[in-house]
């Protein structure tokens, strides 16, 4: 018996299975979504499915592969090998891997997976065993949608026998959707573009799918659903709101948002009046107990302000235990500490939970205004001057400036009465210190009839 050799076939067969992993490799384009809207499924977990021999004559069968409502790219993964013995045994057993073998002008053993309407086929091209070793497992990226199944060809007649089972495996490519917006802070009826987008987009040259809608959630009033599945979406906001991006992607369904500030009362400083500070700020008070009666309970809470590619954010930082002693790490009424900052970070903030005293210390007790608890009166003993540490009202402390002076990095600071602002200059010689204090702002939350936050 002879064997059916096609060199020349296996060559073209190999540089497109080439070409293919080595786009795998290239880097992501921008994608548009689908302008199908998005439908209410989650299809997240791998499939895993075995196919084995059923019949030692031949190793033809098929395998019933998921079901995907909308295209997906997918890893696809077949392991295993077909163990093949010649009869009679003239000839050694032999493997095939997924590729199968070329004979006499057909396949055997390979592995093919078909899906309607969307299809792949075969696996990867039929090969000459002749010229190839076979694998312990096979991959490849594709785009598969509607009912699929996989199957393994047949045999090259009586004469031989097959063992030995193929496992499947289909891998959704995960990605995740995230919204911008062109501005966080507005004044009423200006108009902020909103970009939806993935990431990673693409594995190589197949783009991962994904569809959209835009819904806009006002803090007060009914929401509104404006630009359909458009990726941007241009929206004149009178009140402040929230967007919100419902996405399927790659299959999971996933929701995106972005709050967006609208006030008449600016404060004229560019960071403050278009960046998510203002909220973030509103978040780490709400966080820190201010309300509570035993100011010991409270917690100075911290954000970083973080811009990438995908937009700005704030980020409210994880809780700290209290430090064990003054000059510990750690988050306390009076106290935070900051984790190191990566290069996304473009500014960072905290609240002094208390209420501020706005008059003389020779007038206390005057007005209301917060004491603070034992554990903030951090007194140095050869200094009788150094009674209060920060938070009771006299904006940053001799700390905020240190640490500004070590990261460079804008610093924001609100109690209940007011914003403070440490510009980001770097260093600590006394010099440094001089203009980071020449250099601070202040803004009422408050401006007459005006919230700011
Ligand atoms: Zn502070």
């Amino acid at each position: 018996m002879q064997r059916g050799r096609t060199p020349l076939r296996r060559r073209v067969c190999l540089v497109g299975v080439l070409t293919v992993v080595a786009a795998c490799h290239e880097s992501d384009a921008p994608t548009e979504p689908l302008a199908d809207p998005p439908i209410s499924f989650s299809v997240t977990d791998p499939f895993t499915g075995s196919l084995p021999i059923g019949n030692t004559s031949s190793p033809n069968g098929t395998l019933a592969l998921p079901t995907y409502p909308t295209p997906m790219l997918l890893k696809i993964t077949v392991s295993g090998q077909t163990t093949v013995t010649p009869y009679p045994d003239t000839y050694p057993p032999y493997q095939l891997d997924a590729a199968g073998e070329t004979w006499a002008g057909h396949c055997s053993g390979g592995m093919y997976i078909r899906y309607y309407p969307y299809e792949w086929w075969p696996m990867v091209p039929c090969l000459s065993r002749d010229y190839y070793t076979p694998q312990s497992s096979i991959s490849g990226y594709a785009i598969l949608g509607g009912t699929g199944y996989a199957t393994r060809t047949g045999g090259v007649g009586g004469l031989y026998s097959y063992a030995g089972a193929l496992s499947v495996t289909l891998e959704p490519v995960k990605a995740k959707v995230s919204v911008k917006a062109s501005k966080y802070v507005v004044t009423p009826n200006q108009t902020v573009t909103f970009t939806a987008s993935i990431s990673p987009s693409a594995v190589g040259p197949l783009p991962i799918p994904w569809s959209i809608h835009w819904r806009w959630v006002p803090d007060a009033g009914s929401q509104t659903t404006p630009c359909g599945a458009a990726i941007t979406c241009p929206l004149q906001v009178a009140a402040s709101g929230t967007m919100f991006v419902d996405a399927v992607v790659n299959g999971e369904a996933q929701t995106a948002s972005v709050h967006i500030r609208v006030i008449n009362c600016l404060t004229g400083n560019p960071l403050l009046d278009s960046l998510p500070i203002l909220d973030g700020l509103k978040l780490a008070m709400d966080s820190s107990g201010v309300s509570d009666s035993n100011p010991a309970a409270r917690r100075e809470r911290k954000i970083q302000i973080k811009c990438d590619i995908y937009g700005c954010r704030a980020e409210l930082l994880p809780l700290l235990p209290l430090p064990p002693l003054p000059d510990s790490p750690g988050d306390g009424p009076c106290k935070s500490t900051f984790p190191p900052a990566d290069s996304t970070v473009i500014g960072e903030g905290h609240v002094h939970p208390f209420r501020p005293f706005s008059g003389l210390l020779s007038q206390m007790p005057y007005g209301t205004w917060d004491s603070l608890p034992d554990m903030c009166v951090h007194r140095d003993p050869q200094d009788p001057s150094d009674t209060l540490r920060h938070g009771s009202g006299f904006g940053p402390s001799q700390p905020d400036y240190n640490h500004v002076g070590g990261t460079g990095i804008p610093q924001w600071i609100m109690d209940p009465d007011s914003i403070y602002m440490i510009p980001g200059i770097p260093g600590g010689t006394p010099a440094d210190d001089n203009a980071r204090k020449a250099g601070k702002q202040s803004w009422g939350r408050k401006v007459g009839s005006c919230t700011r936050v």
